[in-house]
C-alpha cells in the first residue's frame, strides 16, 4: 500500500472510494476504504469521488468528469498523465 496525501493513514483494507483532493490543474487523490472514507469526509474536504474501479488502479488514470452522473476514471496515454508524482 501506498499513500498519496500526507495526512492518509494506513491502511490495508479494500479501499472502495477514490477520492479526489484536486482536480485540476494537477490532481491529488486517494483511495480509501469505507472506515476511512468516513472519518476523512469529517475532516477533510474532497472535490469529487466515486466508488472504485478497475481503471482507479492502473499507474495513468485519468479522473473523468461526467455532468448528471458520477465520475470515474479512465485509462490514459502516459503523456497526458497530470498527475502529482511521488516525493
Ligand atoms: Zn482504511
Ligand atoms: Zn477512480
Amino acid at each position: 500500500m501506498s499513500r498519496t496525501y500526507p495526512t492518509d493513514p494506513w491502511c490495508t483494507d479494500k479501499a472502495v472510494w477514490h477520492v479526489a483532493w484536486v482536480l485540476a490543474p494537477r490532481g491529488h487523490f486517494s483511495l480509501l476504504c469505507e472506515t476511512h472514507m468516513a472519518a476523512t469526509a469529517e475532516r477533510y474536504d474532497y472535490v469529487d469521488r466515486h466508488p472504485v474501479e478497475i481503471a482507479c488502479n492502473m499507474p495513468s488514470f485519468a479522473w473523468a468528469l461526467r455532468s448528471g452522473r458520477p465520475s470515474s476514471c479512465v485509462t490514459v496515454a502516459s503523456d497526458q498523465v497530470h498527475q502529482e508524482r511521488p516525493q
